[in-house]
């Protein structure tokens, strides 16, 4: 789960799509001509992934602009310096490495309109101090996440229907060997998979969302009981949000961890039971661990999203650097 479009998904199928379609124009195939402009929604939505979308802000259908931070860009820059080693995308590879990005294009998403931008008050003091702020800071954390679920299920979706289209224009020209049908049907498994993994994330995601969202409306500034708030004396890298499910903690968590005026905040929240689950993990790995050994916690939780200063990526032996990589 990453912060990439599922491009490997689409590449499997391209070129078995392409000749198909080459094969059904010769018949002036509907399934050849409905294959087309699949491709080409698919293939424009993988290339166009950081389009403008309806503003995340709550109640406003503004368009956003592409370039919103899930973080702002001034606290990173601060505490972690200019560039940032954090799991990338190589297109060329179609693999995730860990390498170095500009603080600039950390934690971007079409995120918010100009206005909303706005909306962000500590954005300028790169200090939260209030619950509002705090409930701000981790509702663009679970906006972008949304963001990411949705436009990686779309792609899966178009992958899926240009699948089910290939094998009905094969149905009627009789195109595919046994090996290409049976490759086809194993890519087909994984979309729908990865639909349905989507589908549940979603589920699980709003509601937790909603929830921030009416705080953040509100105005309210006394803290809920749903925001979880601790600061660490401590520096190094930052680490900004997860959405881990289903895999190592039962229950949807959102943690935000990020650089607050010499400080890490650490905010958390969580869809059920926070009383008594949320303690629980936090001293299991907040309280009597080190920031550093909590990240290492997390990205073998899974999260892609996650941000190291060059000295500390610097200090960590060979052996650690290549298993948190593979861990990707
Ligand atoms: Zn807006």
């Amino acid at each position: 789960m990453g912060d990439v479009p599922p491009i490997e998904l689409l590449n499997k199928v391209r070129p078995v799509a392409l000749a198909a379609i080459k094969q059904g124009s010769a018949t002036h195939s509907q399934h050849a001509r409905d294959l087309k402009s699949l491709m080409s929604s698919a293939q424009s939505k993988a290339d166009d992934w950081f389009a403008p979308v309806q503003c995340s802000y709550p109640g406003c259908s503004k368009n956003s602009i592409k370039n919103s931070h899930s973080i702002q860009a001034a606290a990173l820059r601060k505490s972690l310096g200019n560039q940032l080693y954090s799991p990338i995308w190589s297109r060329g590879e179609y693999a995730l490495n860990v390498g170095l990005i500009s603080a600039k294009n950390a934690s971007l998403f079409p995120g918010y309109c100009v206005t909303h931008e706005d909306a962000f008050e500590f954005e300028n003091a790169i200090l939260l101090s209030t619950p509002r702020d705090d409930a701000l800071q981790i509702m663009r954390v679970l906006h972008r996440e949304a963001w990411l679920v949705e436009s990686r299920r779309v792609i899966a979706d178009l992958v899926c229907t240009l699948i089910h289209k290939i094998f009905s224009l094969s149905t009627e020209l009789n195109f595919l060997t046994q090996e290409q049908g049976k490759d086809l049907r194993a890519v087909l498994d994984a979309c729908e998979a990865y639909v349905r993994l989507q589908e549940r994330m979603q589920i699980r995601l709003m509601p937790t969302l909603r929830r921030v969202e009416a705080f953040v409306l509100s105005k309210s500034e006394v803290s809920p009981d749903w925001l979880f708030v601790k600061d660490l004396d401590d520096q190094g890298f930052s680490f900004i949000s997860t959405i881990t499910l289903e895999t190592k903690l039962a229950p949807l968590i959102s943690i935000t961890l990020l650089p607050n005026d010499g400080n890490s905040r650490v905010i958390a929240t969580i869809e059920v039971d926070f009383d008594g689950f949320l303690p629980s993990y936090v001293s299991q790995y907040l309280s009597r661990e080190t920031i550093a050994s909590t990240l290492r916690k997390f990205l073998e939780d899974g999260t892609l999203d996650w941000y190291a200063s060059e000295c500390w990526w610097d200090s960590l032996a060979p052996q650690e650097r290549a298993r948190i990589e593979s861990s990707l």
